[in-house]
């Protein structure tokens, strides 16, 4: 082993007959248990899959299969979910980054899902404050806009009603100068006032992966990088597993389970051509794009949804010294891996920006970076991509497998509840076996065990005490509590002893990632893991040379290994900053 990888491991030892939040480590038999869902475990996790036979296999690590996971787990199901790139690496990392109850549905009169989705993200909240935070959205009207006055007043209330909002979060009417005072950049000719209703900002990404890590840590196993090729068939013609490849190794095994989900996004229609599946309902894809700007060029404190020329509605969201804005929605053929961010992308989203925000004079050269995302649709023939609802179907194929698509990010939960439902039905019909029933609505994820939204604020400052007696700076401190929520002390753990030339604070983010994260690439940490590269791409250029060496060392890449995956974050920093 390489001598940085012998210091760390080293480290880690010592990390894991030390107490804190370590502690929980065990040693058996001379050996280390693996409890960790670590990159460096893997090869264990595929020894398991091969060797179990499981109740449900998911396909899938977005944010549909890491609730479908961690809802089966929990009511007593074998799990395992295979993920064939990083997880979150679909449309799950790609998104606006809020839960929401989709106040623009008003509008297409889907009252049954704006309810749903309202009240599922006071849930996805209650379950994880640390990746979710309330956000005043800021709604102005203008004359001749969508909205006036009286519709947009009724439609906030009607949405506050239907989603079941808490008396201090509900709705509020601004007058002209109040909407002026919140958003000073905000087009002043015509404006009328505003509404400000709560939504919820997210990491799409962390979100997934702390939903995932919560299966993990209940039992399922779980991997990413591996990629189900074909399934496997009884003599009744019955699904009964699938081949995995491992796509780091190129390696081939077979897991074997009862009942296959596919929850694979956007992919879901190929991976029901690999079943041959007849398909009376397919997919379309719609690609949707956001661009990030500084905030020294696009100054905003407060959030804005708002109107574009074209009749629909854009969002600009304040988010660490950035402000970013989005989305597009344009129909996207192909696959969705090779989707970049085009010229027309970039014309659309700064001409709505000087439509709303006339005073800027951003150019398209202001931008920083940004990300296109597809969204999985149900076919509707003859409609407009923002026209397609965005609700949720199952499907089920004459070999058993079933399939999830469609859905929001929001509805995560309960969208894992009701396929999981359908699960608990075929296996008790298969075997006549019976699960318990469905009890994420009030299991936290990973990180949010706080015993309570209301209790976050008290545990984040109390953290943020220990942590800056462990020497990191404050503002560090208090961003890794945010991000990693109750987990914080274990990535404040890791950056003691830093035996890097990193900054304390990613170093100990960077080990966390790998050792209790299962990033395997340095894009899996500057993306996924950590959002650097959308949102602080600074970093990633001055810090990407030192994170590959060290990963390099750890997991003993050869040169051509090393080139190749820094070829790759290389490339994704190109992709991110096409938009220049
Ligand atoms: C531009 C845009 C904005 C959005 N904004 C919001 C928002 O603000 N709020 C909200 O609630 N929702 C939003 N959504 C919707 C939301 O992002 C999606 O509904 C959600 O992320 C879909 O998750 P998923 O797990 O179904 O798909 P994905 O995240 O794409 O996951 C599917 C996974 O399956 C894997 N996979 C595919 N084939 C295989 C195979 N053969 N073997 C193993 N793995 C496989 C893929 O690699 C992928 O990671 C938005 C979507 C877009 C595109």
């Amino acid at each position: 082993m390489s001598s940085f990888g012998t210091i760390l491991h080293r480290h880690l030892k010592e990390l894991v007959f030390s107490s804190g939040p370590f502690s929980y480590l065990t040693v058996r038999k001379g050996r280390r248990s693996v409890n960790l869902f670590s990159a460096m475990e893997r090869t264990r996790v595929f020894e398991r899959m091969e060797s179990e036979t499981f109740d449900v296999m998911v396909i899938g690590g977005g944010i549909t299969g890491a609730g479908i996971a961690l809802d089966a787990v929990t009511r007593g199901m074998k799990v395992a979910l295979v993920e064939m790139s990083d997880f979150a690496s679909g449309t799950s990392s790609r998104s606006t980054k809020l839960v929401h109850g989709g106040l623009r549905y008003l509008k297409q009169f889907e009252i049954k899902e704006v309810a749903e989705l309202g009240r599922e993200r006071a849930i996805v909240y209650e379950n994880g404050p640390h990746v979710t935070t309330p956000e005043w959205m800021l709604l102005p009207f203008h004359e001749g806009g969508t909205f006036g006055k009286m519709t947009t007043s009724v439609g906030l209330m009607v949405y506050d009603f239907l989603a079941g909002v808490k008396k201090s979060e509900r709705r509020r009417m601004l007058s002209k100068e109040e909407t002026i005072k919140r958003a000073p950049v905000i087009k002043k000719d015509g404006l009328l006032g505003g509404g400000l209703y709560v939504e919820y900002r997210t990491d799409d990404a962390r979100l997934t992966i702390e939903v995932m890590k919560a299966a993990f840590a209940k039992g399922a196993a779980i991997t990413n990088y591996a990629k189900a090729n074909r399934f496997l068939y009884d003599s009744n013609l019955r699904a009964v597993g699938a081949e995995v490849i491992d796509r780091l190794t190129g390696d081939r095994f077979q897991v074997k389970a009862k009942l296959i989900i596919n929850a694979a996004g956007p992919w879901v229609d190929s991976v029901r051509e690999l079943d041959s599946s007849k398909m009376d309902k397919h997919l379309i894809l719609s690609k949707g794009v956001h661009l990030v700007f500084d905030q020294s060029v696009f100054p905003l404190s407060q959030a804005v949804y708002f109107d574009t020329p074209d009749g629909r509605m854009v969002f600009a969201i304040p988010r660490e010294g950035k402000t970013y804005v989005g989305t597009t929605d344009t129909f996207f053929e192909g696959n969705p891996k090779d989707m970049a961010i085009t010229e027309e992308d970039r014309h659309y989203i700064v001409k709505s920006i000087h439509y709303m925000f006339p005073e800027l004079s951003i150019s398209e050269e202001d931008i920083e970076s940004g990300w296109a995302g597809v969204r999985p649709l149900i076919h509707e023939k003859g409609k407009g991509p923002s026209e397609i609802s965005r609700k949720d179907e199952i499907w089920e194929s004459e070999s058993g497998i079933i399939t999830i698509a469609g859905g929001k990010l929001t509805g995560y939960r309960k969208m894992a509840q009701t396929v999981v439902d359908r699960a608990v039905r075929r296996l008790k019909e298969k075997e006549d076996k019976n699960f318990g029933p469905c009890i994420t609505k009030n299991l936290p994820i990973s990180g949010g065990d706080f015993g309570g939204a209301f209790r976050m604020r008290q545990v984040v400052k109390e953290m943020v005490d220990f942590a800056f007696d462990e020497g990191l700076s404050a503002d560090e401190t208090a961003e890794i509590v945010k991000m990693y929520g109750t987990n914080a002390k274990k990535v404040i753990g890791y950056s003691k002893g830093n035996s890097s030339t990193l900054p304390n604070g990613l170093y100990g983010r960077l080990l966390y990632a790998i050792y209790e994260e299962m990033a395997v690439k340095p894009v899996d940490f500057f993306i996924r893991r950590t959002g650097k590269l959308l949102f602080d791409i600074s970093v990633v250029m001055k810090w990407k040379d030192e994170v590959v060496s060290y990963m390099a060392s750890l997991f003993g890449w050869s040169e051509e290994e090393r080139n190749s995956y820094m070829e790759e974050l290389d490339f994704e920093i190109l992709y991110a900053t096409t938009a220049q």
